[in-house]
């Protein structure tokens, strides 16, 4: 790993652009027919971690858990984890319910909330027919679950307007009600949302980014500090912003799907036009230094609640033993777009209204244990699965296949996936690349060995 002296022009069979997980997991089956480019100092992408006055911050809360056999094989071989039980909450009017509400309601302290919670469940029906996220809502929950908790968590999340969500997300990310049975991760090998005691794995040492670290090592021929500039399939050629240009057959791309048809000349006005139409949601995170160890086996802290700034927030040092023993703290408030305050210049104002919601949450027990803050913008932190998105997804992928160009990842795809499924995703796109060209070659049509052995099944 590493960069690599300059050539006046790179020649790869392929060419993947950015080192984060969808990447290095295309990279990992493509060996040293692939050159990867990665614009930053580092790799990781959005699973990166930063250190802040000794405190250690994922950009957004990150945990491992994948239904992925393969993907877990290759993690654990390439880095010490630990694992233990998820431990997460909701805190909604004043008072906490294990995380998810929609199977915990019954432990709110007020009868009558409780009752309407298990009556609107119990009348609930005809969520598979339902036209969006919010009609989904009701249908899958009932009224209580969802005006408490449901509709405004996902309103502080995505904005007010959650008809625009289609439903194709839904059974991989939201829990099922109580009593009913959801399939196991690990048995079927699709992903359903994580069980409230599910275990989770982090790396033993260090924060999240180490598990990309350790499997960037294992990249045959991987540049940092190369930022892809502009592409040109007529040439098959392209640019990085220091000046060399690299010749290629086929390119890997996980750029958000607009920032890599600006790279292109000549892309149809109605691919460029639809594309445009993919939404994506920037959050906020604010990190916050706790001088000395706050004891609490809390994890996660999902909040419907309008007074408290910040729908998730993340105990880091939680997150491992090692976290844990660190005399300093992170803990991080992720705040959506849609909150007004997340556009604000006003960082003291911002942080104060964080620090206020903690207080009176008894996240922190004195605004004297913050020794310090930063804020951070991440532009792209949710690809948001409106109604329009998988079409528009498929037609661009269509055009820019023909090109020799293949699209994978978070916002490659503008998928919700995590960064298991990215590694998948990118490996399994590197395998079905090497599977098409010995059939093209007139080789044995056959599996090849990857890297990692995960089955191709996409
Ligand atoms: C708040 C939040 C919480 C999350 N929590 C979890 C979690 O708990 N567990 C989990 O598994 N996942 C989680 N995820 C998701 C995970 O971070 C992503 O799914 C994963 O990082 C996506 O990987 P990717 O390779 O598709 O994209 P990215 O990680 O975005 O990587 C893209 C790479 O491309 C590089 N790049 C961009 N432009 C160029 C260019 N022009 N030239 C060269 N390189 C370029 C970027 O620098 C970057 O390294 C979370 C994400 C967020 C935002």
């Amino acid at each position: 790993m590493g960069s690599r002296p300059n050539a006046s022009r790179i020649k790869a069979d392929t060419i993947v652009i950015g080192a984060g997980p969808a990447g290095l997991g295309a990279a990992l089956a493509l060996g040293d027919s692939a050159i990867v480019l990665e614009s930053r100092e580092t790799v990781a992408g959005l699973c990166d971690t930063l250190t802040l006055d000794g405190a250690i911050f994922d950009l957004g809360g990150h945990s491992f858990h994948t239904p992925h056999p393969a993907i877990r094989r290759l993690v654990f071989d390439a880095l010490e984890m630990e694992e233990q039980n998820r431990d997460a909450w909701c805190w909604l009017n004043g008072e906490w319910v294990r995380y998810p509400f929609q199977q915990h309601f019954s432990e709110l302290a007020d009868s009558d909330s409780r009752h309407v919670c298990q009556i609107g469940l119990d009348t609930a029906g005809g969520w598979q027919d339902a036209a969006n996220f919010d009609e989904y809502l009701d249908r899958r929950f009932g009224r209580g679950i969802t005006e408490l908790f449901m509709r405004p968590y996902n309103r502080k999340l995505w904005g007010a307007d959650l008809t625009r969500l289609d439903t194709e997300w839904v059974a991989e990310r939201v829990a099922a009600p109580v009593g009913t049975a959801e399939s196991s991760m690990s048995e079927s090998g699709r992903r359903s949302p994580i069980p409230r005691e599910a275990l989770i794995a982090y790396p033993a040492k260090g924060g999240y980014g180490e598990i990309f670290q350790a499997l960037a090592q294992r990249v045959a021929d991987l540049r940092l500090r190369q930022c892809v500039t502009s592409i040109d399939p007529r040439t098959s050629t392209l640019r990085i912003a220091n000046g060399e240009t690299a010749s290629w057959r086929r390119i890997i791309s996980t750029l958000p799907l607009p920032a890599l048809l600006r790279l292109i000349p000549n892309v149809p006005p109605a691919i460029s036009s639809a594309v445009s139409e993919l939404e994506a949601l920037p959050i906020t995170i604010i990190m916050l230094v706790l001088d000395g160890r706050y004891e609490t086996v809390r994890q996660r802290i999902y909040c419907p609640d309008k007074n408290i700034i910040g729908h998730k927030i993340v105990l880091n040092h939680n997150s491992s033993h090692w976290l844990r023993r660190l005399p300093r703290h992170g803990v991080q408030v992720e705040l959506s777009e849609f909150n007004p305050l997340s556009r604000s210049t006003d960082v003291r104002s911002l942080v104060n209204a964080v620090v206020a919601g903690l207080l009176r949450m008894g996240v922190i027990p004195s605004p004297d244990y913050v020794r310090r803050t930063k804020v951070l913008r991440i532009p792209f932190g949710y690809p948001v699965q409106t109604r329009s998105r998988s079409n528009i997804v498929a037609l661009a992928q269509h055009w820019l296949s023909e090109h020799g160009i293949y699209t994978v990842g978070r916002f490659g795809e503008w998928a919700y996936i995590n960064s298991d499924e990215a590694l998948y995703r990118g490996h399994c796109v590197g395998v079905k690349l090497a599977v098409s060209e010995r059939t093209q070659c007139g080789g044995t049509p056959r599996q090849p060995a990857p890297v990692v052995g995960v089955t191709f099944d996409t």
